[in-house]
C-alpha cells in the first residue's frame, strides 16, 4: 500500500525538492524506513545513530502527532497521509477568554475620529466597541522586526493596538525591502525598530511605541517580556525562539509563534495558562536541530508574499486573543504552504516530560540555561578546526593553475545567482554519498553562500572518513561577489 508522505520545506533538500513522496508500509516506522531507503540523504536527518527518531522532527498521521498514538508502531490505513514537520527557527477549541479584562478596557474612550476609523470593527460582532476598547488597551511586544515582525507590527497598529513594543537590534538591509513593503530604499542601514516606529506613527498616532534595540539574551529576556499582555515571536533563530518561549513561560505571558522557511510558514499559540494545560514550544520541539542542519532565511530565501500571509495570520491570532473572539491556535499548529496550496492544522499536546512545563522540569529559570550550548552554537571541543582560505587566495591559486578541486555545496537553484564555473556542484545532503567524486591527492575547497554550510560540509565528510585536505572559502560566495561579477567573461 502506497502512502503519501508530506515533506516540510525544511527537509525537501533531502528528497530532491519533492513536497510529497510515496512510501510503502503498514506502520509509521515502516513508512519512514521506506522513505529513508528511497531518499538516502534523509536517513541521517530523521534518525540518530542508534535508530531513534530525532527529537526536532515531529511526525503526524493526518492531524495527530504519533506520540499521542502508538509512536512508530502507529498503523497506517489506506488514504492516510504522514507529515514530517521539523522545528523551524517554528487545542483547545473551547471559549477564548479575552486577555484584556473589562476593568482595563472600560477606561478607554474613543474620539469621533476613532469612531470613524474603527467603524469596520464596530460592525463586526467579533470585535464591536468592547473588542476595539480591548485592542486599544492591549500591550503587545513583537520580538524580531524582520519582514515577518514588521508585517505584524503594521497590521496591529492599523487595528488600533494601544501599546506596541519592537524588539530587534539589527539594521535594515536590502533583502528586507524585497520581503516587505514596510521597508524602503530610504531606510537602508537604519535600525529596523526605528523604521517601523516611524511607520506606526504614520498609521496611528495614538499607538505608544517602545523600542528595545538590544540583542535577545538570557540577561534581558524575562525583564523585557514582563508587563506585556502578549508577545509575538517573529525571530529567525533557535536561540531567540527558545529564549522567548522560556521567558514568556516564567513571566506567565502568552505568546504567538510565527515562523517562515522558504515557501512555508507556521503559526501557533502558547498560552502559558496552567488551567488550560496547553503546551509550550519545548513540548512541541524538545530540542533544536543539530548545528547548521536547518539553514536560516538569509541562507535559503523567502517567497515574496509569505511574510505578509504569515504575519497576517499571527496578527489575527493576537487580535483574537486580545478580544476573546473566534477559535485560537492554542494547542494546534497551523502549517501553510501557499506555493503548493497546502494548509494543515496539527494537534499539539502538552508533553508531561517537557523540560520546562512538564512534571519534573529541569529548566528552572532563563538565566540557568546555556542557550548557546542547548542550540548547538558552540564549536565542539573535540572537532579539529576547519581551515579557511580567503577569496583572494582562491583567485591567486586559480590564476596560477594550481591543482585543486572546488565544490559548491549550495542547492542547484541557488547556483543561478553567481557561481564559480569550475566548481563541482554537490548539494550538502549528497556529499557523504558522493565523496568518491573528490580527489584526496589535491586540496578541496568548499563554498556556499555565506561560508557556514561549507564548514558543515567539511565536518560531514570527516564523519564519512574522507581523508583528503579540505578548506572552507571564508565568507562564501557573498564575499566573492565583486570578483565573480567583474570576471563574468573571464575565468569564472
Ligand atoms: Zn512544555
Amino acid at each position: 500500500m502506497a502512502t503519501d508522505v508530506y515533506v516540510s520545506a525544511t527537509l525537501r533538500m533531502f528528497t530532491g525538492r519533492e513536497p510529497v513522496v510515496e512510501a510503502a508500509g503498514s506502520s509509521v516506522g515502516e513508512v519512514l524506513k521506506d522513505v529513508a531507503a528511497s531518499h538516502e540523504d534523509i536517513r541521517r536527518i530523521l534518525f540518530a545513530d542508534e535508530g531513534r527518531l530525532r527529537n526536532f522532527v515531529r511526525v503526524f498521521v493526518n492531524d495527530t502527532e504519533i506520540r499521542g498514538l502508538k509512536g512508530l508502531d502507529t498503523p497506517i490505513q489506506s488514504g492516510d497521509t504522514v507529515y514530517l514537520i521539523p522545528a523551524v527557527a517554528g487545542g483547545a477549541s473551547g471559549k477564548n477568554t479575552p486577555l484584556i479584562p473589562a476593568e482595563r478596557s472600560g477606561a478607554v474612550e474613543f474620539s469621533d475620529r476613532d469612531l470613524e476609523r474603527y467603524s469596520g470593527h464596530f460592525l463586526l460582532r467579533e470585535a464591536g466597541v468592547k473588542g476595539q476598547k480591548r485592542i486599544r488597551a492591549a500591550r503587545v511586544l513583537i520580538a524580531g522586526i524582520g519582514p515577518l515582525g514588521a508585517e505584524v507590527a503594521t497590521v496591529l497598529a492599523s487595528a488600533g493596538v494601544g501599546t506596541l513594543g519592537l524588539w530587534d537590534h539589527r539594521k535594515t538591509e536590502l533583502p528586507d525591502i524585497k520581503n516587505l513593503i514596510a521597508f524602503t530604499e530610504r531606510d537602508l542601514k537604519r535600525p529596523r525598530t526605528a523604521v517601523i516606529k516611524d511607520r506606526i506613527r504614520n498609521i496611528c498616532r495614538e499607538t505608544a511605541v517602545s523600542v528595545f534595540d538590544y540583542e535577545i539574551s538570557p540577561d534581558n529576556a524575562q525583564e523585557t517580556v514582563t508587563g506585556y499582555d502578549l508577545v509575538i515571536d517573529c525571530t529567525d533563530n533557535f536561540k531567540s525562539r527558545y529564549l522567548v518561549n522560556d521567558a514568556c513561560f516564567f513571566a506567565g505571558v502568552p505568546y504567538v509563534f510565527a515562523s517562515l522557511y522558504q515557501t512555508e510558514g507556521r503559526i501557533t499559540v502558547f498560552k502559558n495558562d496552567w488551567s488550560t494545560q496547553t503546551p509550550c514550544l519545548r513540548c512541541l520541539f524538545p530540542e533544536p536541530p543539530e548545528r547548521n542542519l536547518v539553514p536560516t532565511c538569509s541562507q535559503t530565501g523567502i517567497w515574496s508574499g509569505l511574510p505578509s500571509i504569515i504575519g497576517g495570520y499571527a496578527a489575527c491570532e493576537a487580535l483574537k486573543l486580545i478580544t476573546g473572539s473566534g477559535i485560537t491556535l492554542e494547542g494546534r499548529l497551523l502549517s501553510v504552504d501557499p506555493l503548493n496550496l497546502t494548509s494543515r492544522l496539527f494537534h499539539v499536546d502538552r508533553n508531561c516530560s517537557c523540560a520546562l512545563c512538564g512534571e519534573s522540569p529541569s529548566v528552572r529559570s532563563v538565566q540557568a540555561v546555556d542557550y548557546d550550548d542547548f542550540c548547538n552554537l558552540r564549536e565542539p571541543d573535540n572537532v579539529p578546526p576547519v581551515e579557511s582560505i580567503t577569496v583572494e587566495d582562491l583567485v591567486r591559486r586559480i590564476e596560477n593553475h594550481e591543482p585543486l578541486t572546488l565544490v559548491d555545496v549550495r542547492e542547484p537553484h541557488e547556483r543561478a545567482v553567481h557561481r564559480f564555473r569550475q566548481a563541482i556542484p554537490i548539494p550538502i545532503g549528497q556529499l557523504a554519498r558522493r565523496k568518491g567524486e573528490l580527489n584526496p591527492a589535491v586540496d578541496t575547497i568548499f563554498l556556499c553562500k555565506e561560508g557556514k554550510r561549507s564548514i558543515l560540509a567539511i565536518n560531514t565528510l570527516r564523519e564519512a572518513s574522507y581523508t583528503g585536505p579540505m578548506f572552507n572559502l571564508k565568507g562564501g560566495l557573498d564575499a566573492a561577489k565583486d570578483i565573480v561579477f567583474s570576471n563574468e567573461a573571464g575565468w569564472l
